[in-house]
């Protein structure tokens, strides 16, 4: 992804996208002291931008980095982005961290906070496949507890197991592996989370131990203005067999389907088409 024509925006300014570096002495790629937002542009304007601006400054902040931009600097940045590389239909990731100071070691107190901005056109995360229901594998890692690492950040250090657990699934011929949080429950796929339907009603695991994703949030606001019951509670595995449909929420997932995990099969049903569709025309409103 590195040698192609393009521009970054880069610590307030746009840069050729061959020459956004950084220096092998950087704080985050030691110490993993970065964090980043995921965000989608439809034909133009990003949706929710502004939320993911202020989200990408919370997990900053979480992990005890002062974001040297405002939220509006922010989304300012992000369209400077797309502008210069006219892109309409585009992925967006911001990135923050820690670069290289006076010294080279945990403390970074004297490290400068740096930010930049990519975006690039992107289609569907899960493929074709989506409509015939993603396969997940169980992941053999847990999400941490939130006395463990600060859970409720977009932050780099958090996806060290998402990698490991998707190249698993993946060699499983799986699309994405589901985590269980530490205590055994149902928590979150590697880049988006859960939802399921039982009889029409929708339950999804409590958002207080992973990323409370803006999909998820927008989601369920939609179907609870639809009149579905939407149930926030904990999940047992268990209980994977009383749901009839399964499906994922992210920026990049969008609404994806799930057909199967494990050895449990979920049906592509009508509340999945509908919430998809409806996110879909959301987004393009
Ligand atoms: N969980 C994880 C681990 C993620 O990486 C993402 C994608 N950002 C999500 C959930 C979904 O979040 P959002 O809907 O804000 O994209």
């Amino acid at each position: 992804y590195d040698d192609r024509d393009g521009k970054i925006w880069m610590d307030g300014k746009l840069v050729e996208w061959r020459e956004a570096n950084v220096h092998i002495l950087t704080h985050a790629l030691h110490y993993a002291s970065s964090v980043f937002e995921g965000e989608r542009c439809y034909s133009g304007k990003i949706f929710k931008g502004h939320e993911h601006s202020l989200r990408l400054i919370e997990s900053a902040r979480l992990l005890d980095m002062q974001s040297p931009y405002s939220a509006e600097e922010i989304d300012a940045a992000k369209t400077a982005v797309l502008e210069a590389n006219g892109f309409k239909d585009a992925y967006v990731r911001a990135v923050m961290w820690r670069g290289s100071g006076e010294d080279m070691g945990v403390s970074a107190r004297r490290n400068p906070v740096r930010m930049a901005v990519a975006a690039w056109e992107w289609g569907s995360y899960y493929g074709d496949a989506k409509w015939q229901g993603a396969k997940l594998d169980i992941a053999k890692w847990k999400r941490p507890s939130p006395e463990t690492i600060p859970t409720a950040a977009k932050a780099a250090g958090l996806y060290m197991i998402c990698t490991m657990s998707k190249h698993a699934a993946e060699e499983k011929g799986c699309s994405d592996a589901l985590f269980m949080d530490w205590e055994g429950y149902v928590a979150e796929a590697t880049g988006a989370n859960i939802f399921f339907v039982k009889d029409g009603e929708v339950h999804t695991p409590l958002a207080d131990r992973f990323l409370n994703g803006i999909t998820r949030q927008t989601v369920i606001q939609m179907l609870k203005d639809n009149g579905t019951a939407v149930h926030e509670r904990r999940i047992k595995p268990e209980e994977l067999d009383s749901f009839q449909e399964c499906f994922l929420t992210g920026t990049a997932a969008e609404v994806t389907p799930v057909g199967q995990i494990g050895d449990w099969h979920f049906q592509v049903g009508d509340t999945t088409r509908k919430i998809a569709e409806e996110y879909e025309n959301l987004v393009r409103a």
